[in-house]
């Protein structure tokens, strides 16, 4: 059950209300709501207090998460950028961060083609332990300091709960990765930190299981979520994963969060990103992570996927002529 409160509550006597009960409750503070999520629903349906202004039943097992009681999209802000609403926003960068002159050529490219945010792997989560494992620290300093220099704000992937210090010092935006998408200690640590985070689908989980998983990061009193949809494990062999149009529209009617598409991951080829893109863009997607190198046949990861500056320029030139049709500004 979420309880919507009054401004005023008086939590003293619906706290007390909430332990004669029996059920497990939590206060939160989102969205400048004050609520109580308590659950099971049954030991609280007839709990009457004068702070409750709306009790809201869930019929998702989401309630924070569920649009049932946030109609209003949630603006998700990373430094002054605004995910959701009525813009689309456009991260790019390499898939790892290699050097800085990389990251540079890269960063002023995709700031001058009209992206609004950094990305860039300085941990990176690879399938074999003997494949390049990123920079670490390294990279986030380079990171951060292109970031500053280009004037864009950075996303880069948390892999453990033990960098939540490290990623608050160097990044704006955490991203948890689709082997983390149910890694749900560091979900609780991520919700904790407060820090803004785009949260990718893991690669075997059902929308259902994706929604759960932000969840974990509401309920730590973190409404900054960035759903990102980026490919699911399927026997198609064409496409490196399958990226689930589908699923991002159904897990968007039910849920106030920006939802986000990467295009690169799914495709695994170059020649699919744009159209990947494109479609994700009519799908309705709020914001878009897409890979660029400055020479992606030299890139130390994912070297099939990454776009050259010139194809992203191109691929931005696209998806602004069709965000016109569809009426978002980019
Ligand atoms: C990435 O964005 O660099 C990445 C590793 O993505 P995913 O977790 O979706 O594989
Ligand atoms: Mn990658």
């Amino acid at each position: 059950m979420l309880l919507i409160l009054k401004q005023n509550a008086n939590y003293s006597s619906l706290k007390e209300k909430l332990n004669n009960s029996s059920a497990s409750y939590k206060f939160l503070d989102l969205y400048g709501k004050k609520l109580v999520v308590t659950w099971p629903d049954t030991y609280v349906e007839n709990i009457k207090d004068e702070s409750i202004e709306i009790a809201v039943k869930s019929k998702r097992q989401f309630p924070l998460v569920s649009n049932e009681w946030k109609k209003d999209p949630t603006i998700v802000k990373v430094k002054d950028v605004e995910i959701g609403g009525d813009r689309l926003v456009v991260a790019a960068g390499p898939c790892a961060v290699e050097d800085e002159e990389q990251v540079l050529t890269v960063a002023k490219a995709a700031k001058r083609a009209g992206a609004k945010l950094l990305r860039g792997g300085a941990l990176k989560p690879r399938t074999s332990p003997y494949s390049f494992q990123g920079l670490g620290e390294r990279g986030l300093e380079i990171l951060r300091k292109v970031g500053d220099q280009v004037g864009l704000p950075v996303v880069s992937e948390i892999m453990d709960t033990r960098q939540i210090d490290m990623f608050k010092k160097y990044a704006d935006m955490l991203q948890i990765g689709a082997r983390n998408g149910q890694n749900f200690d560091l979900l609780k640590e991520a919700g904790k930190s407060g820090m803004p985070v785009l949260l990718k689908r893991g690669l075997g989980n059902t929308v259902d299981e994706w929604l759960l998983a932000a969840e974990y990061l509401l309920l730590e009193g973190n409404g900054n979520v960035v759903l990102c949809e980026r490919g699911i494990r399927t026997f198609e062999k064409a496409t490196r994963f399958t990226m689930d149009i589908g699923g991002m529209i159904a897990a968007k009617l039910q849920t106030h969060l920006p939802i986000c598409a990467d295009p690169s991951h799914p495709a695994g080829k170059r020649e699919l990103v744009h159209s990947l893109a494109l479609a994700a863009v009519a799908a309705g997607a709020d914001m878009l992570l897409i890979e660029v190198h400055p020479n992606p046949e030299k890139a130390l990861s994912d070297s099939e996927q990454q776009l050259t500056p010139d194809s992203f320029e191109l691929l931005m030139n696209r998806i602004r002529a069709l965000a016109n049709v569809l009426g978002r500004k980019v």
